[in-house]
């Protein structure tokens, strides 16, 4: 089976960035977890299922029609014949993935689709819990980390970029409310795994983010 590099971490530590750049560098697949639960709580909002009743998500976890198109640098998600792209990225949407995602049988029912993306010549598989459940014997494991108010600065510039003007204070707020739910859920909660290399991006570049995974990986 071909190999598989997991990286998890929580929301905004630059694992996006680290997994694209990783992809392009090895000239890997590149698999987006949080995108598939973004997804799923999309869908669940287009078809007004509660996103608190797992036995109605389940059926729609095991049934999504999603694709996920790659456009150059660009990866462009498609929900039942929609481009969902833009919405799938906002914070209440991520908000709702997290509920989602606490639910052991809604995870259960994602776990093939997600080992679907493994081919040749190999995976980057970017999550929460890519090295601890989903790929558990990955060829390397990197668990990257940041602070919570640098996390929070980086998202506030990333949108102050795209013109969204929100105060530092909610950022932070909502950075904080969704670790804690995933960080404390009974099943997957997010945590590096054994063998995993534990990376703080708080000083680092991203270049030397980049640097340190890519030594590691090679060693
Ligand atoms: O990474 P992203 O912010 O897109 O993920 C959205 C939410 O999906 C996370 O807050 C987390 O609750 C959930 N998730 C997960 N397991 C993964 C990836 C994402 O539980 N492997």
């Amino acid at each position: 089976q071909a190999p598989v590099i997991t990286v998890d971490g929580p929301s905004g530590a630059g694992k996006g960035t680290l997994c694209m750049r990783l992809a392009e560098k090895l000239g890997w697949h590149l698999l987006d977890s949080g995108a598939i639960y973004r997804v799923l709580a999309l869908a669940a909002i287009h078809h007004d299922v509660d996103t608190e009743s797992e036995e109605a998500l389940v059926p729609l976890a095991a049934n999504l029609d999603v694709q996920f198109l790659a456009e150059g640098d660009l990866v462009k998600v498609i929900l039942e014949g929609e481009d969902v792209s833009g919405t799938l990225r906002t914070e209440q949407v991520g908000n709702q993935a997290s509920k989602v995602a606490a639910l052991p049988r809604v995870r259960e029912a994602l776990l093939r689709r997600q080992r679907a993306f493994v081919g040749e010549p190999g995976l980057i598989a970017d999550g929460r819990d890519m090295g601890t459940v989903v790929f558990p014997k990955a060829a390397a494991k990197i668990f990257l980390d940041a602070s919570a108010e640098e996390r929070a600065r980086r998202r506030q510039h990333q949108l102050q970029g795209k013109g969204v003007n929100v105060t530092f204070e909610q950022l932070l707020s909502e950075i904080q409310e969704r670790d804690d739910r995933d960080r404390n859920r009974a099943v997957a909660p997010l945590r590096p795994a054994s063998d995993a290399l534990e990376l703080d991006s708080t000083s680092l570049s991203i270049d030397e983010v980049i640097e340190q995974a890519l030594a590691f990986i090679e060693s």
